[in-house]
C-alpha cells in the first residue's frame, strides 16, 4: 500500500481487456455503477455474472439485458474477480454475508469508492488483491458514453497488490468499462475518499446550496422579490458554472460585465472568508480523524434520525416551492428552445 499522492494517467494504450480472459467477474449491484460496469465490461468481451439479492427489483434489467444473474454469494463464488457496486453502507453487511464467506485466494476485490476500506468497515483477508477503478461521473453516463464511443474519466488505486498483478488487472477493468479512453488518473484509497467527501460537504453539495440558501434569504429579507432572488442566486449558478467549466475562472471572468468582474473580485473574499477557510480545514479534519464516517455509521445503525430531520428541513425551504413554481412556468421556454435549435441543426444551409 502506498499512501504517496501521485497523478499518473493512463489511457487505453496503457491497458489490455484480455487480462481478464481467465476471469468471471462478479458484479454486485445493479443500480447506478452497477449496470453499467456490468453492460459494458460484457460488451468488452468480459465474462460477467450479476450478483443481486432474490427479491431484487432489478433482477429483471439485469436479465432482461442479456446478463446471467445469481445471488452475490454464488456470485462471488463463480467469480475470481469481484466488483462491490451496492450502496456504501450496506457493502459491510454483504461482504460478511456474501463476499467473505465466498472469497479465494487470488481473488481480487473491486470497489468503486475506498469509504468502507478506508475507514476498516471492510477487512480483507491476505492472499487478495484490492483495487479501485471509480468512474468520475454518475452511471447513466459510464453507460451513455461507451455505448457513443467515448470514455469517462476515472480514478485508480491499488491497496492490497497480493497477486503482483493487480495494477495491470485494475487497468484492464478500467478499460473494459471505457475508462482508459477518457484517462484514468492514478491515487490512493486514502486521497479518492478524503479528497471526495471533503469535496461533497465542502464546496459542491454542501457548500453550494448553503451559499445560495444565504443569499437567497439575504435578498428576500430585504424586501426583494422571491422569485428575483431564485434567478439571482440559483438559477444564474448554471451559466457561471457552465463557463468556469469549459474555461476556468478566467472565462467567466471574461464573459461577464466590468461591473460584474469588479464587484465579484473586490467582495467574494468577504463573503467566504477566513472563517470560511477554518471551517473548511475543521470539516477536512473530522473526514481525516474518522470522525465524520464514525458519526454516519452511528446515524445509519439509529435509523437515520438526524438524516430525515436535515431532509425535511432541506425540503421546506421557501426556495425549494419558489424554484419548483418558477421551474414549470419557464418549461414552455427552455422546450421551444430546445425545438429551436434542434429544427436550426437539422435545417440544411441557405447558402
Ligand atoms: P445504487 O444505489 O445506484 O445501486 C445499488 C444497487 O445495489 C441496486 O441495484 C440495489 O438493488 C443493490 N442492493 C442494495 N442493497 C443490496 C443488498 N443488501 N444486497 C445486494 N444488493 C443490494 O448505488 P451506486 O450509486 O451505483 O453506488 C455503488 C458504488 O459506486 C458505491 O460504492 C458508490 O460510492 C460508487 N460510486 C457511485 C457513483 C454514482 O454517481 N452513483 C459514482 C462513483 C462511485
Ligand atoms: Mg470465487
Amino acid at each position: 500500500m502506498t499512501d504517496e499522492f501521485t497523478t499518473d494517467i493512463y489511457y487505453d494504450d496503457d491497458a489490455d481487456v484480455s487480462t481478464l480472459d481467465d476471469d468471471t467477474v462478479a458484479v454486485l449491484g445493479y443500480g447506478s455503477q452497477g449496470h453499467a460496469h456490468a453492460l459494458n465490461l460484457h460488451e468488452s468481451g468480459v465474462d460477467v455474472v450479476v450478483g443481486l439479492r432474490e427479491n431484487s427489483s432489478s433482477r429483471s434489467a439485469a436479465e432482461a439485458d442479456g446478463l446471467t444473474v445469481t445471488t452475490p454469494a454464488d456470485a462471488v463464488s463463480q467469480a475470481s474477480y469481484v466488483s462491490v457496486l451496492v450502496p456504501d453502507t450496506v457493502q459491510p453487511a454483504v461482504y460478511e454475508n456474501a463476499i467473505e464467506p465466498n472469497l479465494e485466494e487470488g481473488d481480487t476485490l473491486q470497489f468503486a469508492h475506498g469509504l468502507n476500506i478506508h475507514y476498516n468497515q471492510i477487512q480483507p483477508p491476505e492472499g487478495v488483491d484490492v483495487t479501485m477503478v471509480a468512474p468520475k461521473s454518475p452511471g447513466h453516463l459510464v453507460r451513455r458514453n461507451y455505448e457513443n464511443d467515448e470514455g469517462t474519466p476515472g480514478l485508480l488505486a491499488i491497496y492490497q497488490n497480493e497477486s503482483g498483478d493487480a495494477p495491470d488487472r485494475a487497468l484492464a477493468y478500467a478499460k473494459g468499462i471505457g475508462c482508459t479512453r477518457a484517462g484514468v488518473i492514478e491515487t490512493t484509497f486514502r486521497e479518492e475518499v478524503e479528497s471526495d467527501l471533503f469535496g461533497e460537504q465542502a464546496v459542491l453539495c454542501g457548500g453550494v446550496t448553503s451559499l445560495v440558501k444565504h443569499g437567497y434569504e439575504t435578498l428576500v429579507d430585504a424586501g426583494y422579490s422571491p422569485e428575483i432572488a431564485y434567478f439571482e442566486c440559483l438559477n444564474e449558478l448554471k451559466l457561471i458554472v457552465d463557463l468556469m467549466y469549459e474555461g476556468g475562472h478566467a472565462e467567466m471572468w471574461d464573459s461577464v460585465s466590468d461591473t460584474a468582474e469588479y464587484g465579484g473580485l473586490s467582495r467574494g473574499d468577504r463573503i467566504v472568508d477566513e472563517t470560511v477557510r477554518e471551517n473548511m480545514e475543521e470539516t477536512l479534519e473530522e473526514i481525516q480523524n474518522g470522525e465524520f464516517t464514525r458519526e454516519w455509521i452511528l446515524e445509519n445503525q439509529s435509523g437515520r434520525p438526524s438524516y430525515t430531520q436535515l431532509r425535511q428541513a432541506e425540503k421546506n425551504h421557501e426556495i425549494e416551492e419558489v424554484g419548483e413554481r418558477l421551474r414549470d412556468l419557464f418549461a414552455w421556454a427552455e422546450e421551444s428552445n430546445d425545438n429551436e435549435s434542434a429544427e436550426a441543426a437539422e435545417a440544411p444551409a441557405d447558402d
